[in-house]
């Protein structure tokens, strides 16, 4: 088998990335965007030693598994995976790559897998988008998504991901760009103005918090977008600039500032109020941050006694929506403007039991256990890389009697609960859930006990 060639393949498994698998004498040849059934014609586009990668050339017979996709942009912007499946079907590789992963690579055995819970409305459930502006070939202003595993932009009209609110002010944006002349970015010379529009909105509140990220200090017609972002009755009610001028992949810059508005939004959950800033983390599915909160608490078990530390804690809102069955809680983040809004998000809900700390969690945490810090419950959520060894290590020194690690990837949440196994911390409940429907992301909540 070498590069270019075509070959017939049957897919007969898929990945929890959502790459179909077929094999051809033993070797497993991985093709994006296909269903276990597809009968297909695959290109060879590159040999490994015992696997090799293939698209699909020509499909000979789909499977019965396969759904029309909805969206045409499907297949080119690196967005969505799972479109041409069912969602139940989706589901069903969601849970079985989590499983997989804490068995394989976590060496788990005896934990109970719950049943993945999936997202009631599968599209248009992002609070949050970020939209690359650039210019495309011909030269036209050029608004959409980065393609999968490149920086090259796919341009689309709207995102059946988000809600319409954001595909109809991404359009207003267009057109204020165009009709006013206003540079865009270019990544390779590093000159231009606009890099990003990137959105947020409270789903309950209904606000939304518009921000362009600039290669620049100041935006020129400012007012006018302002008015033609206000006029559209897409409940805008920030506008901010963010100053992004550093000569990389990163998104957002250090500095916002606030043209219109408070600068951020305001939304429920849990039945509590939460600011949250533009530099602020804030889960992107508003209804099912509800569940996995609300797992998360059932999986901690408080009675009211407890010390509780909600490490990587963001704005606040995992460890706040405890706090009332919580004796103390202590929060920690690396953002300054998270624990800003932590801090005051405990303040507009009467919370007056929350302390948070701005410092890495590996510092903080061998810094609580110092001062003999002794948590009964200990929350993780950290991003997509996992705790550093330290931090779990701080952790078990400080020994909780129950550790509940909510994680966004079930490959490095196995890593880490293989070495909270190795200090004594068993897994006893797993959950993923599903945060982000019809892409390859996964959520999973873990609970952990310290053995007796
Ligand atoms: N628990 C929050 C945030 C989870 S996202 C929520 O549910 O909204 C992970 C958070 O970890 C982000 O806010 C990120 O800023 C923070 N973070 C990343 N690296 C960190 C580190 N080394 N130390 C502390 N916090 C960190």
């Amino acid at each position: 088998m070498k590069k270019n060639d075509v070959i017939p393949l049957e897919i007969t498994d898929i990945t929890g990335q959502g790459s179909g698998i077929g094999r051809v004498d033993g070797m497993a040849v991985f093709v994006p965007m296909t269903a276990v059934g597809d009968k297909i014609n695959a290109r060879i586009l590159k040999v490994k030693k015992n696997y090799a990668f293939a698209k699909i050339e020509e499909l000979v017979s789909p499977s019965g598994r396969r759904i029309e996709p909805d969206c045409d942009c499907y297949t080119k912007c690196g967005g969505c995976v799972f479109r041409h499946i069912s969602y139940d079907e989706e589901l069903k590789i969601k849970k079985q790559r989590v499983y997989d992963a804490l068995t394989r690579i976590g060496g788990l055995e005896d934990f109970h897998m719950n049943d993945i819970v999936g997202g009631e409305y599968p599209d248009g459930y992002r609070n949050k988008t970020q939209i690359p502006i650039g210019r495309d070939k011909n030269g036209a202003v050029c608004m959409g998504f980065y393609g999968s595993h490149s920086h090259r932009i796919v341009g689309t009209g709207e995102c059946k991901l988000q809600p319409d609110d954001m595909n109809a002010i991404a359009k207003a944006v267009r057109s204020w760009v165009e009709e006013n002349g206003v540079s865009v970015y270019n990544e390779e010379t590093h000159t231009g103005l606009l890099r990003h529009l990137y959105m947020r909105k409270g789903f309950s509140s209904g606000e939304v918090m518009v921000c362009l990220v600039i290669n620049g200090d100041t935006l020129p017609y400012k007012d006018e977008l302002v008015k033609r972002l206000t006029d559209l009755d897409c409940g805008v009610t920030s506008v901010v600039i963010n100053v992004n001028k550093d000569k990389t992949n990163v998104i957002l810059g250090k500095t916002c500032k606030t043209i219109f508005g408070s600068g951020m939004i305001t939304d429920e959950l849990c039945g509590l109020k939460f600011n949250i800033s533009p530099l602020s983390f804030y889960q992107i599915n508003h209804d099912q941050t509800e569940h996995l909160y609300s797992i998360a608490a059932q999986c901690a078990e408080l009675t009211g006694n407890e010390l509780l530390i909600d490490l990587y804690c963001g704005a606040g809102t995992i460890g706040l929506s405890m706090a009332k069955n919580v004796k103390d809680l202590i929060g920690v983040e690396i953002i300054p403007e998270a624990i800003e809004n932590a801090r005051e998000n405990a303040r507009v809900n009467g919370i007056t039991n929350a302390e948070f700390m701005c410092a890495d969690a590996a510092k903080a945490a061998a810094e609580l256990l110092k001062r003999g810090t002794r948590p009964d419950v200990v929350v993780i959520d950290p991003p997509r890389k996992g705790c550093d060894a330290s931090v779990i290590e701080s952790i078990a020194s400080m020994s909780p009697d129950r550790v509940v690690y909510v994680s966004c990837d079930p490959e490095t949440l196995a890593r880490d609960l293989k070495i909270f196994a190795e200090k004594g911390y068993i897994t006893k409940n797993v959950t993923p859930v599903d945060m982000f429907p019809r892409t390859q992301h996964v959520e999973t909540v873990a609970s952990m006990s310290r053995k007796p």
